[in-house]
């Protein structure tokens, strides 16, 4: 069986996205810049998006901007609002300690050039509150950001009470929604949101393409110079395969997203409750306020890459927090935030369903997981130190029962 479960990674491009960008591809291949016909046809159907697009997120038309993913979206809302606090004498931004990197190094580089960044604690269960925010606002405060679901343990957050916080207090608020697109429905002046960001590979659109929601009023800063697209903020022929494409995928999930989070938030429940029946297991982030499609689990006395690789074998695409995956040794920040030790933050799994998904599919996750981490298990002397009382359990044996 082969089961795509790291839709967290990226998802399938839909072929409705992709019957959307090929016309651009192959007729309407003009530069939006260019006076004839064939360039004036791109530019209308450029300018028809951004109108499509600020519908389904409740806003004008000129409040967006068309990026090439969630990472740039990140970059230019938290330079942008740095760059209007220090005009204002306010260098003080807030943020969470298991944003995505996007927004993290982002903070870090702001943090050399001379910003004070607060870094708010998520807790064992991977949510921040609206009161926590409030305490750390302050005189010099220009920017909260914090993202809307976070990408490894799937958490979402009080968006809107904590906009409203903002609100009164007058400092911008920046939610990065990459994953929290295509599974919560977005409004952004309904929920208090100042700056957006959204990745199309992330809700069955192409890769290399996203948006930047900045309500009218704020001051996009360029990370990009060059020629005046995007209203001079954002230099570059436009990706216009690319955004009809996202355009069209970000319609259709926002059609279909009650009836997606029903279904998938039953296969997620059958799928922790299938997982909590391993030994020594725990599910990483709040049990209810998650994602629909995702799961997140650590295992004590495994590697998360071991586990990745055996699983793979079994024709199960997954992901892991750990070492070897991200490319450094250090294990997930993420987990690590949400207080797991080093020793378990190392063996995470995490599973994100796509909306054609089967119960077939998560009972075969399920069985696969139970086998290869026994299997792993079996073989580890770590694991054999655990058995014998030699190094104490981090985990109870079973979370339920
Ligand atoms: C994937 C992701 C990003 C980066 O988006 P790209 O389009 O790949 O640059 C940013 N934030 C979150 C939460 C993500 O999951």
């Amino acid at each position: 069986m082969f089961v795509y479960a790291d839709n967290a990674a990226t998802t399938a491009t839909s072929r409705t996205a992709i019957d959307a960008m090929l016309p651009y591809f192959d007729k309407i291949y003009g530069n939006p810049s260019s006076l004839y016909e064939v360039g004036q046809n791109a530019k209308a159907a450029l300018e028809g998006a951004r109108e499509r697009v600020a519908k389904v997120l409740g806003c004008t038309p000129r409040e967006i901007t068309f990026t090439s993913g969630g990472s740039e979206a990140d970059n230019q809302a938290i330079r942008s609002a740095a760059a209007m606090g220090l005009r204002k004498g306010k260098k003080h931004l807030i943020t969470t300690a298991f944003e995505h990197h996007a927004v993290l190094h982002t903070m870090k580089k702001l943090e050399k050039e001379g910003f004070e960044v607060t870094y708010l604690d998520v807790h064992h269960n991977g949510i921040v509150t609206p009161e926590e925010v409030a305490a750390a606002i302050r005189e010099d405060t220009c920017l909260v950001t914090i993202m809307y679901a976070n990408n490894e343990i799937g958490t979402i957050e009080p968006i809107k009470e904590i906009g409203a916080v903002c609100k009164e207090k007058g400092v911008l608020f920046h939610t990065d929604a990459v994953q929290a697109a295509g599974h919560i429905a977005i409004d952004v002046k309904e929920q208090n949101i100042d700056m957006l960001s959204l990745s199309a590979h992330k809700f069955h659109g192409p890769k290399g393409v996203g948006v930047l929601y900045a309500r009218g009023g704020i001051l996009l800063e360029n990370l990009i110079e060059g020629g005046a697209q995007e209203r001079g903020k954002r230099a570059g022929t436009e990706n216009v395969p690319g955004i009809m494409g996202m355009t069209a995928a970000l319609e259709e999930v926002a059609a279909h997203i009650d009836e997606n989070a029903a279904k998938l938030s039953a296969l997620r429940d059958r799928l922790i409750e299938g997982l909590e029946t391993i030994p020594y297991a725990e599910l990483n982030g709040d049990r209810t306020h998650r994602l629909p499609s995702n799961v997140n689990f650590c295992f004590e006395g495994i590697e998360g890459e071991s586990l990745l690789l055996l699983l793979d074998d079994k024709g199960i695409c997954a992901s892991s927090g750990s070492a070897c995956t991200s490319g450094s040794l250090d294990p997930s920040h993420v987990l690590l935030a949400i207080g797991r030790p080093h020793e378990v933050a190392h063996g995470s799994l995490r599973l994100s369903l796509g909306e054609d998904a089967t119960e077939e599919q998560v009972d075969y996750i399920v069985k696969s997981v139970k086998e290869v981490v026994e299997y792993l298990r079996n073989m580890s002397p770590f694991w054999k130190d655990l058995v014998s009382g030699k190094r104490p359990h981090v985990f109870k044996e079973f979370v339920k029962g």
